[in-house]
């Protein structure tokens, strides 16, 4: 495995992997890996012959007063399990190299972003967008891999891809959970005991969503009155939002029609927690 944050390295090197025909596959990350990024390079390494991993902590992203300077940092860990799972190259690029002291260009989308997370975090998705865009620009990959976790953002990623006639496909991957069903998150790492517990509401209340759905409940405000009652249920939750858009255009619906993404933001303590889930309904 090659480690580098040389971005002349690392265009050498992919450069020549193609070269050799190889097909590049790419997973960003911002480190502090856990199974659900591992699942991202297991179908990396499964369908492409040169797989590339870039961990990068995006100041962009982060707006004043989230947690940029507490994100959990592991890099041991993650060189470790990246090499273990075989792949070809780790780019790991330090703030400078990624941003002049004097950038000026930024990469925004003007639809998808206005909701869900995007109403609470300005500036978030604008931050991912210049960021993916700059890693999409010196990685080159053939196919790049997102979660479901961050629905929003791997739409908003294939909107750019899309607009600004990227040369790749993005495909994104189902979430990973641990045993009792919390989304596995580096954000994780952040809540005590008794919050860990706390936060298995959010999937609690995703998957009565789903029953009461399946049971012929069309009305999105009965199903959000009940996911609250749930969340709510823990002391020392606040919701951020709970929406029920469509999956593909994320607009909000007065009637539950197929697919339907079910979206949440909810803070356990001081830690805020996404997860998600997708329903095909039908009739
Ligand atoms: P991050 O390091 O949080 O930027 O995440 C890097 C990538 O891993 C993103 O595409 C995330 O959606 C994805 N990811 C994070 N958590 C999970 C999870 N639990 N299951 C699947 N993918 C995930």
């Amino acid at each position: 495995m090659i480690v580098s944050g040389n971005i002349s390295k690392v265009r050498k090197v992919i450069k020549e992997a193609k070269r050799r025909n190889k097909l590049v596959g790419f997973v960003p990350t911002m480190g502090a890996l856990h199974a659900g990024h591992m699942s991202l390079v297991k179908r990396a390494k499964k369908e492409c012959s040169f797989v590339v991993v870039s961990i990068f902590l995006n100041p962009t992203q982060f707006g004043p007063g989230q947690d940029l300077r507490r994100y959990p940092k592991c890099f041991a860990k993650d060189t470790h399990l990246l090499r273990r799972a075989g792949i070809d190259l780790l780019f790991y690029p330090r703030q400078e190299a990624m941003y002049q002291r004097n950038h000026s260009v930024y990469v925004q989308e003007d639809s998808l972003s206005k909701g869900l997370c995007g109403k609470f975090r300005p500036g978030h998705f604008r931050g991912v967008c210049t960021v993916v865009g700059k890693l999409f620009n010196i990685v080159e990959p053939d196919i790049a891999y997102f979660g479901q976790k961050d629905y929003q953002q791997a739409l908003i990623l294939k909107r750019l891809v899309r607009d600004l006639n990227f040369s790749l496909k993005i495909k994104i991957l189902p979430i990973i959970r641990e045993k009792d069903k919390l989304a596995l998150s580096s954000r994780n790492s952040y809540l005590s005991p008794g919050e860990r517990t706390d936060a298995l509401s959010l999937y609690s209340s995703l998957r009565e969503a789903k029953s009461l759905i399946k049971k012929g409940e069309r009305n999105p405000r009965k199903i959000i009155n009940e996911m609250k009652r749930i969340i709510l249920s823990k002391k020392g939750v606040k919701i951020e939002y709970i929406k029920i858009v469509d999956a593909q255009n994320l607009k909000e619906l007065d009637k539950i029609r197929a697919p339907v993404l079910i979206a949440l933001a909810v803070y356990i303590g001081k830690t805020r927690l996404i997860d998600n889930v997708i329903i095909n309904v039908k009739g």
